[in-house]
């Protein structure tokens, strides 16, 4: 049975995001979303579409939903989709052009566990799964993804943006941050900003992948920011930039606040090689700390 669509906008600063609830169909008025976005001076810089609550679309809703993707990215540099699930996933699989030219944030990767059947939706970001999630009947590591997670995560590899990793860059000083941003522009889809408060206000906004913090910085300093970091975004990697290593290093590093320290200044090549390096040996979206090495 079709369950009624309903959508719900919310704007804040540059980001306005859509949620999608129910079924599309040919009936769906697409339409009106688009309008009323562009209600009370557009949508800002990105819009963010969640798909947690949106069901499915049939053929005639697919033909529409593209429609309306292209019909948004007009209005907007940006378009992200958050929270897709797993019919979307097949739908995105399946059909061309399903995605338009949006960037998907996060999606839903199916587990099941082993032991026991239970099942659960992991929400992924970009192509790392863990190996092994806790099941929360056996309170036992026997979660798997349910299926083959290659063939599952197809649609990543038409995705744009893909393979760049989204990093978050806090730096007080003017100079390191034009270096920064210069020198990894090409390189990570990459964010710099200045101090505490907007990098707080960053990571509230979008799903970064990794986080490069200097220590020093007027206000809270960089300890406090990994931490604010690893509850918003605990599968990010998380890296402090200092000239001098805090005190309380070593305690910050064992809480899985900090994965890894760099030495000031590094320059945006050796920002580069280490992220690389670290994302290469945790893999992202696994559980802090106990990620196995890979071979
Ligand atoms: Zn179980």
């Amino acid at each position: 049975m079709a369950v009624a669509f309903a959508f719900h906008i919310r704007k804040g600063g540059n980001e306005c995001e859509i949620a999608l609830v129910g079924d599309i169909s040919e009936h769906t008025r697409l339409d009106e979303v688009v309008s009323m976005l562009l209600r009370d001076g557009g949508p800002g810089k990105q819009i963010t579409l969640d798909c947690g609550e949106l069901r499915r679309l049939n053929s005639f809703g697919c033909r529409s939903w593209t429609q309306f993707l292209q019909e948004i990215g007009k209005h907007t540099k940006r378009v992200a989709i958050r929270r897709l699930t797993p019919t979307l996933v097949q739908q995105a699989n399946m059909v061309t052009d399903f995605l338009g030219s949006a960037v998907v944030e996060s999606y839903y990767a199916p587990y099941v566990c082993s032991r026991c059947d239970a099942e659960h939706l992991y929400l992924a970001r970009g192509r790392q799964l863990p190996e092994e999630l806790d099941c929360p009947g056996c309170r036992l590591r026997t979660m798997r993804f349910d299926g083959d997670a290659s063939l599952y995560q197809t649609f990543l590899l038409s995705a744009p943006g893909d393979g760049r990793l989204r990093v978050l860059l806090v730096d007080d000083e003017g100079f390191s941050r034009s270096m920064f941003r210069l020198g990894l522009r090409t390189r990570f889809e990459i964010d710099v900003v200045e101090g505490y408060q907007q990098a707080v206000d960053a990571i509230r906004q979008r799903e970064y992948d990794v986080v490069v913090s200097d220590y020093r910085m007027p206000g809270q300093h960089g300890g406090d920011l990994l931490g604010v970091a690893m509850r918003w975004l605990p599968s990010s990697l998380r890296i402090l930039l200092t000239a001098f290593p805090p005190e309380d290093l070593e305690q910050l590093q064992q809480a899985g606040v900090i994965h890894a320290v760099m030495h000031k200044p590094a320059s945006p090549a050796e920002v580069e090689a280490r992220v690389r390096e670290e994302i290469d040996r945790r893999g992202l979206g696994r559980a802090r700390g106990d990620a196995p090495v890979r071979t």
